[in-house]
C-alpha cells in the first residue's frame, strides 16, 4: 500500500505495479499535493560540464555540515535516469535549441534544473504520472481517504485505519504523505500538508529524524491569506532583484552570490530588512523583457496577477514562508523507517540527502529517486529488520477541542516562537504555549500538535546555527554538534548507525 500521491507516492506506486499489486490511499483527488504545486523543476547533472560529482557537492555545500555524502551521492547519480524516466513517462520538459532546457538557483553551481511548461513542472508530472497510475491495470485507487494510523504489532506493520473508521490490511505500507507546512501560520504548502507522515510514523513507533530543520522559502507572495503563492527561485535565477522600500537592493553586500545566495540567508535578509524600513520587500523584473518574463513564467505570473500584480512591471511584495521540512521519518537510501514493512519516502521522510538545508529543486528529485528506490525494495521482499530503534506505538486520546481551532493557534505559536529566526526564551514560550493548548478532537490535529512539540524540542536542543536552524543566541555553528538528531520518543539521541539495507 502507497499512502499519498504526489510524485514519491506514484513514482513508488508505478514501479511496484511492475511486480505486483498495489493500492493507494490518498487523502484528495489522485495527484493533489505539493508536487502539482512546484514551479522551479528537478535537479539533475544533464548539462555541458556538469557532473554527478559537482551536484552532490552543491547538495552538502548547501546542507552545511548534516547532509549525508552517501545520500547525495545516491540520489544525484540516480537525477539524469529519474528525468528520462519521466519523459518516458509522458513528461514533455523543456527544450531549447533542441538540449533539454536547465535554468540556474541558488546555489547550484551550473545551470542544472529541468523544468516543464515554464514554470509548471509540478503540474506536468503529476499530470502525466496519474494518468499511467489511473490506467494501470495493478493499481487501486482509493481517493478522498485519510490514512489515520499505521497499525503495528510486534513482527511490523499489518495494515492502516481510516480516518473513517474502517481498515485495510497491508503487510508493506510506503508513507508518501508530503509536508509539514502548516505548522506555520505561514506556509507555501497546499492545504493538505499537515505533517501527517510524521505522526504517523510516530504514532507507528518509527524513529524521526532532523525536525528542527525547516526551510523558509524567501519570497513568497505577501498577497492573501496563508498558503501564499510562491514567487520561484527561478524567478531570481532569470534577474529578479530584491529591493527595500527606498529603492535599495536588498542583498548587496550581504552575500557573494547576492538574490542567488542560499535560501536562508536570503530569507532573514528579507525579514531584517523590512523589519528596519517598516515596508515589505519587492522583487523587480522591471529590466528584462515583459514577453519573455511572462512566457517563461506563466504560473507566477498568473498568481501575481489574481492579486491585480504585473510580474513583468510591478514591484512584488515578497515574504519568507515555511516551504520544506528537511526532517521527516528516519529512513535508509530504500525508504525503510526503523519499523518492519514501513517505508517512507518524499517529503515526509529523512534520507539524510538535505542536511540543515535543502539544495533548491532537490525535493522532487529526491520524492522520485526514492520512491523508485522504496519500489523496489518492497517489490523484492525487504523489510527493515525488528531491532532498529522505536517507541512504543502511540494511540490518540481524543479531547474536544476544534481541530481547525488548534491547527490554528499552532501555526500562530510555531510562526512566532520557532520561525525563521529562533533563541531560546521564544521556543520555549512556543513549548509552554503548545502544551497549554486543549487536546483536539481529531487525530489530525493532534498528530500536528505532536509534531509541532517535537520541531521544537529539536529547535530547543540544538544550540547552535546551522543551515536553516538560526538562533540568534547562537549565532554560530559549532563543530561539536555537527550531527543529525533523532528522536525516538522524546529523547534526542544520535542517529543510529544501524544500516537497515543489510538485513533483509
Ligand atoms: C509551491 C511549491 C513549490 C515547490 N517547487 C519545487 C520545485 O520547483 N522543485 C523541487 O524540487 N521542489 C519544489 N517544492 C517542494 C516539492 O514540491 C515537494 O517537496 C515534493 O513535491 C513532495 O512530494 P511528495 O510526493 O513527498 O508529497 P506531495 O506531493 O505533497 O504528496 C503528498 C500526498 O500525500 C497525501 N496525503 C497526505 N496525508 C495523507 C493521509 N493521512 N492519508 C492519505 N493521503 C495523505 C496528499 O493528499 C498528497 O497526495 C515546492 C513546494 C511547494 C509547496
Amino acid at each position: 500500500m502507497v499512502i499519498g500521491s504526489g510524485l514519491a507516492g506514484l513514482s513508488a506506486a508505478l514501479r511496484i505495479a511492475a511486480h505486483r499489486d498495489v493500492v493507494i490511499v490518498t487523502k484528495g483527488r489522485l495527484g493533489e499535493g505539493s508536487t502539482s504545486w512546484a514551479q522551479g523543476g528537478i535537479a539533475a547533472a544533464v548539462g555541458p560540464g556538469d557532473t554527478v560529482q559537482a551536484h552532490a557537492t552543491d547538495t552538502l555545500v548547501a546542507g552545511a555540515g548534516l547532509a549525508d555524502a552517501s545520500a547525495a551521492e545516491a540520489v544525484c547519480a540516480d537525477a539524469p535516469g529519474v528525468i528520462a524516466d519521466l519523459a518516458a513517462l509522458g513528461v514533455e520538459f523543456d527544450h531549447d535549441r533542441g538540449r533539454i532546457a536547465l535554468a540556474r538557483e541558488g546555489a547550484h553551481s551550473l545551470p542544472r534544473v529541468a523544468h516543464a511548461g515554464g514554470d509548471a513542472t509540478g503540474r506536468h508530472v503529476i499530470a502525466a504520472l496519474a494518468l499511467r497510475a489511473r490506467r494501470h491495470a495493478r493499481i487501486a485507487i482509493i481517493e478522498h481517504r485519510r490514512v489515520e494510523d499505521v497499525l503495528v504489532d510486534e513482527r511490523g506493520v499489518h495494515g492502516v485505519r481510516l480516518a473513517d473508521g474502517g481498515t485495510i490490511p497491508a503487510d508493506r505500507v510506503v508513507l508518501a504523505t508530503g509536508g509539514s507546512g502548516h505548522l506555520f501560520a505561514r506556509t507555501t504548502n497546499p492545504h493538505g500538508a499537515t505533517a501527517d507522515g510524521p505522526a504517523l510514523a510516530r504514532r507507528a513507533g518509527a524513529a524521526l529524524v532532523d525536525m528542527e530543520m525547516v526551510q523558509f522559502h524567501p519570497t513568497a507572495l505577501a498577497a492573501g491569506p496563508s498558503p501564499l503563492a510562491l514567487v520561484s527561485e527561478a524567478v531570481r535565477g532569470a534577474g529578479g532583484m530584491l529591493y527595500d522600500c527606498n529603492g535599495e537592493p536588498v542583498m548587496a553586500g550581504v552575500h557573494p552570490m547576492g538574490d542567488l545566495g542560499p535560501r536562508d540567508v536570503v530569507a532573514r535578509a528579507v525579514v531584517r530588512r523590512a523589519r528596519e524600513t517598516g515596508r515589505e520587500v519587492v522583487m523587480s523584473l522591471a529590466h528584462l523583457d515583459p514577453d519573455r518574463v511572462h512566457s517563461r513564467f506563466p504560473e507566477v505570473a498568473a498568481l501575481c496577477a489574481s492579486h491585480g500584480i504585473d510580474l513583468a512591471r510591478d514591484p512584488v511584495p515578497v515574504t519568507p514562508a515555511a516551504h520544506y521540512c528537511m526532517g521527516g521519518a528516519l529512513t535508509d537510501l530504500d525508504g525503510r523507517t526503523t519499523v518492519p514493512g514501513l517505508w517512507a519516502v518524499g517529503e515526509c521522510a529523512g534520507t539524510g540527502l538535505h542536511g540543515a538545508n535543502r539544495l533548491a529543486s532537490n525535493g522532487l528529485l529526491e520524492a522520485a529517486v526514492l520512491g523508485r528506490r522504496a519500489a523496489d525494495d518492497v517489490a523484492s521482499g525487504g523489510r527493515s529488520p525488528a531491532d532498529g530503534p522505536r517507541t512504543d506505538p502511540a494511540r490518540f486520546t481524543p479531547g474536544e477541542a476544534d481541530g481547525d481551532e488548534v491547527r490554528g493557534a499552532i501555526g500562530r505559536i510555531m510562526w512566532r516562537g520557532c520561525g525563521l529566526e529562533r533563541d531560546g526564551t521564544g521556543l520555549a514560550g512556543a513549548l509552554d504555549a503548545l502544551d497549554a493548548l486543549p487536546r483536539p478532537a481529531d487525530a489530525q490535529a493532534a498528530g500536528l500538535l505532536e509534531i509541532a512539540r517535537l520541531t521544537t524540542h529539536a529547535a530547543l536542543a540544538r544550540e547552535e546555527s546551522r543551515g536553516a536552524h538560526f538562533r540568534s543566541d547562537f549565532p554560530d555553528p559549532d563543530p561539536a554538534q555537527a550531527h543529525r538528531t533523532c528522536w525516538a520518543g522524546d529523547t534526542p539521541t544520535a542517529v543510529p548507525s544501524i544500516d537497515l539495507t543489510e538485513v533483509a
